[in-house]
């Protein structure tokens, strides 16, 4: 009984197999905010960069529809780049960052989801950092947010629930996918699934990815970031794990209408 109430509510939550998806596409910092700056490498900049070929290649296949947070090199603030997210009734929020520490040998791509499970210490930390803009901002409280689960009724917070898990598991998804994908490719870097309480995946309602592209603080990796042919190779990657993320989304909303 349970399994098939289950079923019903994630298939009316999963968007019709036919219609375009919605990607916000988030190239983090810009403007005042640079990111991090190592090797001569600014976090933003190169975001944007990879973003934006990202987006060329979305834009080219008419399954997707793509709206960026910035387009340019400028500020926006965190709560207004998941306001944009929700505003866009988006099917999904992929957020682009690379990575830095003090240690110059780490390395690798990151993919980041949010769960209910308290992150690792060093996932943690690298949260603080990329939440470093909104904690320095007034409006602190919106971060906690506050669960109004308590004054809604049993049916309600049972939905909220299912649409928790179902937003988790398909956060999860995605970066099973991304993970495939650079699995595949040897000579790619070497890819971790990590979930720690980024500001942007956590207030979006929609599943949510963020990806940490590569250490700009590793000489190594961040001459190759700095490559145009990287960054392309990158974006691809990025966009057939989209590929096959949406391919089976839509085959268990299928199997869940049936
Ligand atoms: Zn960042």
């Amino acid at each position: 009984m349970k399994q098939s109430i289950t079923a019903l509510m994630l298939s009316a939550w999963a968007s019709p197999a036919l219609a375009a998806f919605h990607i916000v596409l988030d190239p983090g910092h810009g403007g005042n905010d640079k990111g991090a700056v190592y090797n001569s490498i600014r976090e933003a900049d190169l975001v944007l960069t990879v973003a934006q070929k990202l987006q060329t290649l979305l834009g080219k296949d008419n399954e997707f529809v793509v709206t960026m947070t910035r387009e340019k090199d400028r500020s926006i603030s965190l709560p207004e780049r998941v306001k944009m997210a929700e505003e866009a009734n988006a099917d999904l929020y992929v957020s682009l960052h690379a990575n830095a520490a003090l240690d110059q040998r780490a390395k690798g791509v990151e993919f980041f989801f949010q769960n209910n499970m308290p992150a690792d210490e060093d996932a943690l930390y690298l949260a603080n950092q990329e939440n470093q803009a909104v904690q320095n901002a007034r409006d602190i409280h919106a971060i906690s947010g506050g669960d109004e689960l308590s004054k809604k009724g049993d049916i309600a917070a049972i939905v909220e629930d299912l649409k928790r898990q179902n937003r988790m598991f398909s956060s999860l998804r995605l970066t099973k996918a991304l993970t495939t994908i650079w699995g595949n490719d040897e000579n790619a870097m070497q890819a971790t699934i990590k979930q720690a309480p980024f500001y942007v995946i956590s207030k979006t309602s929609m599943p949510a990815v963020l990806i940490e592209i590569g250490f700009i603080s590793n000489p190594r990796e961040a001459k190759r970031l700095q490559q145009k042919d990287y960054q392309k190779d990158l974006a691809q990657k990025i966009y057939n794990a989209l590929v096959s993320y949406k391919e089976k989304m839509d085959n268990s909303s299928a199997k869940n209408l049936n």
